[in-house]
């Protein structure tokens, strides 16, 4: 089942690009490489943790036959979940041309297919919404998983991607996302000894530029994550400041959890438990969870709900 990604001839250029050229090319370059090959990496539990979290977050939140917008969707890997939920329609966008390929045909080769899409490439944060889907299109939902540091380069990009996710919304709809917890990863640098800069596990490391300024928007940092993100440019998503600037899109949080705290809140309810283990998060034979690095790893993100007023 190995596929592979059209190789992208910007790449190498794209380290004098600008940021968000830099991440499509990142993401555009990785390599599809199929359900069996990604089990035998050394991240598949974490992997598995993360769908885990997110299906835990749409089930919650996705209302039947609603229209959802994935904001950043990659390649696609929430098609299933959004199926599960029973949406009647999905629009995904991404800034990599090649994931919105990839989610295009897994969407169409989608075996009991229950929903419409489309996808479009698209820089959801630096433009407006409109261009893409007809002004009409009213969303039940908007998910952003794993995206939105992203859009914390500045304040307009920021600004941007709240009205990208908040004007075709509907009042009392939903808007549900994954982000790094900006406290977690200042305490961890906060903890290192002065001159550095840098900490890490075997599957995961983080590197500031600088750690004398805390500005609430920009402040970089360079991740990676094993067979997965390779030295990627990340900023600081100071949770406070999202949620005071989202209150200024009419949004209002309903639900802020920290992975590890959202796991043990409802890993022990038979439906969540049962999850856990179809979707490998726990090897049902012998209980096996993920390794100590991989579950510190999923410690530094927060799940979080906002409902539109
Ligand atoms: N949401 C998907 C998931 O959970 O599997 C993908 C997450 S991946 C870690 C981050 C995604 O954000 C990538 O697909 C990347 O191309 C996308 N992204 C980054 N900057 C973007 C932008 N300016 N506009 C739209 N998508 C962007």
């Amino acid at each position: 089942h190995e596929r592979h990604a059209i190789p992208n001839k910007s790449l190498k250029s794209s380290k004098d690009a600008t940021p968000s050229r830099f991440v499509a090319d990142h993401y555009n370059s990785k390599v599809e490489v199929g359900v069996e090959r990604r089990r035998e990496s050394t991240i598949i539990f974490l992997r598995s943790f993360n769908n885990w979290i997110k299906s835990v977050l749409i089930g919650k939140y996705v209302t039947r036959d609603g229209h959802a917008l994935d904001m950043g969707c990659g390649k696609g890997g929430d098609l299933l979940k959004w199926n599960k939920a029973n949406i009647k329609s999905l629009v995904g966008l991404d800034i990599a041309e090649v994931s919105i390929e990839d989610a295009r045909k897994r969407w169409s080769d989608m075996k009991g297919r229950r929903f419409d899409a489309m996808f479009n490439v698209m820089d959801c944060f630096s433009s407006n919404i409109s261009d893409v889907i007809p002004r009409d299109t009213v969303f039940d939902i908007v998910s952003m998983q794993f995206c939105l540091h992203y859009s914390f380069e500045t304040e307009e990009k920021a600004r941007i991607t709240l009205n990208n996710v908040t004007s075709n919304l509907k009042s009392g709809g939903i808007f549900i996302g994954t982000v790094p917890d900006a406290n977690w990863i200042v305490k961890k640098l906060k903890s290192l000894p002065k001159d550095q800069l840098k900490f890490e596990n075997s599957i995961y490391s983080i590197r500031f530029e600088q750690k004398d300024n805390y500005p609430p928007f920009g402040h970089k940092y360079w991740f990676y994550l094993k067979d997965a993100i390779n030295d990627c440019p990340e900023y600081l998503v100071h949770f406070p400041t999202f949620q005071k600037l989202a209150s200024q899109y009419g949004l209002e949080l309903v639900y802020k959890k920290r992975f590890h705290d959202l796991y043990n809140e409802v890993k022990e309810e038979p439906h969540y438990r049962e999850l856990l283990y179809s979707m490998r998060v726990i090897d049902k034979r012998n209980e096996e969870e993920m390794s100590d690095d991989e579950w510190e790893a999923t410690g530094m993100y927060i799940g979080f709900a906002f409902r539109k007023k």
